[in-house]
Parts: C-alpha cells; structure tokens; sequence
C-alpha cells in the first residue's frame, strides 16, 4: 500500500553489513558469535584492556572493497580510522574505531526497481568500522522499556562491518524496501555478507524528512531498531504519518534519533540527533592508513563475479525470459545457477524457468527448505521437463514426480516407477504381443471367463494386473484393458 502524504518525502539510508571475514576487524577473535556463551568470544584487544593495539584484518579491507567496487564508488588508495567518541556500555573503549573523512570507498550508486520505476540511489561513501557489543535488557515481554537493569556481551564487539551511506535519494518506504533488497543482493552476490536482517548481519537506519512548502529539505529524525524490511516499511509509514500530523497542527518535527518499537508499531524519541562534533573524532594513531595500490584494486576488480544486473541482462539475451521470471531467478545466485544447470543438461529455457519459478520453489517452500538443500538435480529436473514437453508423461504426473524427487535421494526412473506413471509406454503392437502371450500362457484363466463364471471380474483383473507387472508399469491402462476385452470377444 503507497503511503499517502501531502509533504514529499526524502529518505536516505545508512546501511551496516557485517562483513564475511573469519576473526574480528582488529584481533583474532572469531565472527562466528551466535549462541556462545556471552563474553567468552572476547581477548584483550576487543575489551580494551589498556596496553593491548589493534592489528587490521585485510580480508576486511578486500570485502569492503568489492563492496565497494560493486556500488560503482572509487576505490580510494588512502584511507584512514578514526575515533568516534561515545560513552555507551557496548563500547569497551568508549570510542569506536570507524572511518570518517577518509573511507575506503567514496561516492557510487545503485539502480533499484521500485513498483515499476526504475531509480538511481546515489551513494555518498562506505566506510569500515567495528561493531560495538550488544545489550540484553531483560524484560518479561521483551518490550524496549521497563527493565530493571540490562547486561552486556561484548562477544560481537570488533565484529567487521562496511556501512553504506546513501544520499537522501529515496521517497517512499517502498523505494527503501526495494534499496535494501538490491543492496543485500549484492552483499550476496559478492560473498561479502550473508546480509540476514533477522541475525543482524544487515543493519539499517533510517533519515527521513518531508519537503518544506518552499522546497527546501525539512528536519531530518533518525530511526533505529528495524530487524526486518516489514519493519522498516512500517516505521517509516508510521513516521511519514506522525510529521505529517505534527506538520499539520503547527508544530515543529525535532532533530532526534528515534526506536521502531516492533510490538507497539511506534516510533519513540531516543535522543537528540547528535552532530559529528559530539563525537570528537580525532585520528586513530595506533593504526597505520589503509593504503591500496593500483595493482590490488585492479586485482579485486579482476576477482568481481557477475553481478546481479549483468545476470540479469544475460538472462534476457540468452533465454529471452520476461522480467518478472527473471527477477525471480536472478534473485540469488545460486537459483540463477541452479537454472541454469538446468539448461545446460538440456531443458528449454523457457519451460525450466517456469519449472524452477513455479515447481521448485513451491517444493522447497514446502518442505521449508532453501535451494542449496535441493534434493532435484538440475539434470533430474532437466530430463523430466523433456519428458512433460513430449508428452510422455502428463504435467500433473510431472509435478507429482517432482515432489517425491524434492523429498527423496532417489532418482528419476524410480521417482517416476513410485508415482505410478506410465512412462516410455510400449507401443500398441508390442501391447498386443504381450496380451496374446498372457492369454496363451493362462488357458484356464481365458476359459473360466469366456464360459461366462467369472461373475465378479476377478479373473478379468487377474488378467489385467498381469499386463501391468509384464509391461512394468509401461502399458497404458485404459489401452490394455479395451485390447484384453476385443481379444477375449475375438477369442469367444
Ligand atoms: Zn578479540
């Protein structure tokens, strides 16, 4: 639902991705944190116990980097940390060490989709920085308020982390919906980050403003604490709707910081906004600057996998798919690749696109599982979309064979045997071969039912169930049963 307001909306994004390194930004300590005992991934470094200096981690200076690289920013040969001073329980150090001024990538864009509309967001810069570590506020009902005291775990704390800033570019919570889905695709894309909101992986806040009557930009409020894109949406509708409100009856929007509150589905004044000088950011001198050469930058553009938009342009050169299908398969790489072994092994593309788009991912949704844990090859699925395409066997057989592929490890033959279809059927002339030999091989059984005695079929049946098991399966039911009752007519 577009969000109705009479004020233009701006928003911009800062975006915090935690990097894909193996140990934190400035020690060893590991970024596989979840679920360990609180404190216990720590050393001296991420405590700040006074003495100890930090040492950079270069996987991080590489991942932003091709981050980066990917948002079309300039790579910059000098960089540099600095302090940013704050005094907050998740801050060992009480100071954050960050990029400022000098970032390792300046300016860039990204091109979104947005209900229909194609638009630019341009990027003011990314920077590196740490994580800070988190605290636990202890309430029954795990609201934001009302604890009687809180804990903190520093395990995250020196967690590697690019923060992507972007230029207030963006004018409904939709646009900044569809911003952090291109943006976490990219992450992807580039194995720079899992990017799982829910984890905390992808982090976002939020700047919005609504245009004054004379143009210019009006006061802008932060907004933190969105886990989800829904979140974001929703906090930013409900936000758009509060300025509006206070607009309306005269009043001022204030400079401040403000928390989605999930539950209540309300934002709540934090602070006041601060301003860089709050921060006192001054040079972090026990860091050497982050110099890149040519030759790395070269070597990491050389290193760049194919990026979304290009799969997706080539996707509709080479299999001349429409753009819905292919945001669908582009959306991650590895369905884009799954599809395309698809192909390769020989299904048309037009066809596999749908059985991916359609079949696949309704199978995997169903079984509650993610492309990686397909059991369907893409040459199982290949072959059994040839086989829909010539018609032999239907498409509901098909999809029935799909699903037990999806569940079981075992191959198509058998899945196809499981179903029951009748696949690779026997010609007419060899179905008549063989129901002659049945009847020549079974003169009792023939006799019984021509002299009229085998009142409830069950001879007939007998019969028929003979043609299916000698035929494996492969005789056309309905075809066998019409030739065996014309046979023992003939035969009467
Ligand atoms: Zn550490």
């Amino acid at each position: 639902m577009a969000v109705v307001s009479k004020r233009p909306i701006v928003i911009g994004l800062e975006v915090h991705i935690q990097l894909n390194t193996d140990t934190k930004l400035f020690c060893s300590c590991s970024t596989d944190y979840i679920g360990h005992t609180p404190n216990s991934n720590t050393c001296p470094i991420c405590l700040a116990v006074p003495g100890t200096l930090p040492l950079l981690n270069d996987c991080a200076v590489e991942l932003g980097s091709r981050m980066g690289l990917g948002l079309h920013g300039e790579i910059q040969r000098y960089s540099n940390f600095h302090r940013k001073n704050y005094f907050y329980p998740d801050l060992a150090k009480a100071y954050q060490i960050t990029q400022y001024g000098l970032t390792i990538s300046d300016g860039g864009y990204l091109d979104i989709e947005s209900e229909g509309k194609p638009r630019r967001v341009r990027i003011h810069h990314l920077h590196l920085e740490e994580d800070a570590g988190k605290l636990v506020h202890p309430t029954a009902d795990g609201r934001l308020t009302g604890a009687a005291y809180s804990l903190v775990d520093y395990n995250r704390g020196g967690v590697p982390l690019s923060e992507i800033v972007s230029e207030p570019d963006m004018s409904s919570p939709a646009e900044a919906r569809d911003y952090v889905i291109r943006l976490r695709q990219l992450a992807r894309y580039l194995d720079v980050s899992d990017g799982e909101m829910e984890s905390g992986s992808l982090r976002v806040d939020a700047n919005i403003s609504l245009t004054n009557p004379d143009g210019s930009l009006g006061t802008r409020v932060e907004i933190k604490n969105m886990n989800s894109l829904k979140s974001l949406e929703r906090a930013l509708e409900y936000e758009i709707s509060r300025q509006n409100k206070v607009l309306d009856s005269g009043g001022r929007i204030i400079q401040e910081t403000r928390l989605w509150d999930d539950a209540e589905e309300v934002t709540r004044s934090m602070r006041n906004k601060e301003t860089a000088s709050d921060y006192r950011y001054y040079p972090e001198m026990d860091l050497a600057p982050i110099v890149i050469t040519d030759d790395q930058i070269e070597a990491f553009k050389r290193s760049m996998p194919e990026l979304p938009w290009e799969k997706r342009e080539r996707f509709e050169k080479s299999f001349g798919l429409a753009y819905e299908e292919i945001a669908i398969l582009t959306e991650r790489k590895e369905l884009a690749r799954y599809y395309e072994d698809t192909v390769e092994a020989g299904a048309p593309p037009a066809r596999a696109a749908n059985w991916v788009r359609m079949e696949v991912l309704r199978a995997l949704n169903e079984l509650g599982q993610d492309i990686t844990d397909c059991k369907v090859k893409p040459s199982a699925l290949a072959e059994l979309v040839k086989k829909v395409e010539s018609k032999e066997i239907s498409s509901t057989i098909g999809k029935e064979v799909l699903d037990v592929l999806a569940r079981e490890n075992i191959t198509l033959e058998d899945a196809i045997k499981r179903t029951g279809a009748s696949v690779g059927r026997i010609t007419s002339e060899s179905l008549d071969a063989l129901i002659d030999k049945i009847l020549g091989g079974n003169p009792d059984v023939v006799d019984t039912i021509k002299s009229g005695q085998d009142k409830k079929g069950g001879k007939l049946k007998f019969l028929q169930g003979l043609i299916m098991k000698e035929s494996k399966g492969q005789a056309d039911p309905r075809e066998a049963s019409e030739t065996l009752a014309k046979k023992l007519e003939g035969l009467c």
